[in-house]
């Protein structure tokens, strides 16, 4: 564990609720997380903030760190690429709209992959999808695998995939194409920092130069996806092109048994300094006259500070 003046400094960039597809409720995942060190953690929900404002409050209760995050979904042909955001204003209008969005063709999508399993006998229903789950706004597949499980149409999680939902099977529906350099723009401007998560699922090199054509910020480096090669491979990727790094956990507790996780993919404390030192230079470039343009959203008063969420920074 690295240590700052003494004190331990522990840092999950990346974690999920029962907002999106995690297992834990936004309290019991910052308990968990403190359990297992974590001083600042940010939680990154697909496509949905409704974990941030709890969030925020609990993280000062129990003096842990919290850093605003999303986990976009895009897709660029039939590939589907994450997304993560940090430091953005999650009251942004626009921002908030664009979401609005993505949590519409994500309701569109199930509705579309439950017809198609009812088509093939397969009676499941929404409705009890959405109680069941208990989002109504980041709805995804893993929803829909739970479901079947319980309802016994198939034994395991993974076997919805491979026999019903996965790409290629009878009821496999595309996600909404969010193409990357919309869910790039979406986070700048509302003022934040946008990574490509996971890259080693999908992403080659060449892909990866051409994100950063669209304004990409970083990569997460650190995921338990990543193979020691992989990570030292992102890691040199990023610094020889002066991007940022991330990583962390990606934990979901419960079916995905990434519990021993937590505590283990945690970055170190510079890549952090790092990603502060961006926003504050380009709020620095915001509000040089010169550099402002019509109707940039730039919010007044504490200009220079950081949202005062962050290390050290409160
Ligand atoms: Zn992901
Ligand atoms: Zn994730």
């Amino acid at each position: 564990m690295e240590t700052l003046s003494g004190i331990s400094v522990k840092i999950d960039l990346h974690t999920h609720t029962t907002f999106s597809d995690g297992a834990l409720r936004t309290r019991e995942l910052l308990l968990k997380a403190k359990g297992c060190g974590i001083t600042t953690i940010s939680i990154t929900d697909h496509d949905t903030i409704s974990a941030l404002e709890d969030a925020k409050e609990f993280s000062k209760e129990i003096g842990m760190n919290l850093v605003p995050g999303i986990e976009i979904t895009s897709r660029l042909k039939h590939s589907q690429l994450h997304f993560l955001g940090y430091f953005f204003d999650y009251t942004n209008k626009k921002f908030l709209s664009r979401l609005q969005e993505l949590q519409d063709a994500r309701i569109l999508r199930a509705k579309k992959i439950i017809a198609k399993l009812n088509r093939i006998k397969i009676p499941l229903k929404l409705e009890s999808v959405l109680e069941k789950a208990g989002v109504k706004n980041s709805i995804g597949r893993p929803h829909i695998a739970n479901m079947m499980v319980e309802e016994g149409y198939a034994e395991t999680y993974e076997e919805v995939f491979h026999k019903y939902i996965g790409i290629g099977k009878p009821a496999y529906e595309a996600n909404h194409p969010f193409p990357p350099e919309e869910a790039i723009r979406m986070v700048a401007e509302a003022g934040g920092l946008s990574f490509l998560a996971h890259p080693s699922h999908y992403v080659s090199e060449g892909l990866l130069r051409e994100l950063l054509k669209y304004g990409l910020d970083g990569i997460e480096v650190i995921h338990p996806s990543h193979s020691a090669d992989g990570t030292e491979f992102y890691d040199k990727f990023a610094d020889d092109n002066s991007i940022l790094k991330c990583g962390g956990s990606d934990f979901h507790g419960g079916l995905k048994n990434d519990d021993v996780n937590m505590g283990k993919y945690v970055v170190d404390r510079s890549w952090v300094d790092r990603i502060e030192e961006k926003l504050i230079n380009r709020k620095v470039l915001e509000y040089r006259p010169q550099a402002c343009s019509p109707g940039a959203s730039v919010s007044g008063g504490d200009e220079l500070k950081l949202k005062g969420e962050f290390i050290g920074k409160s």
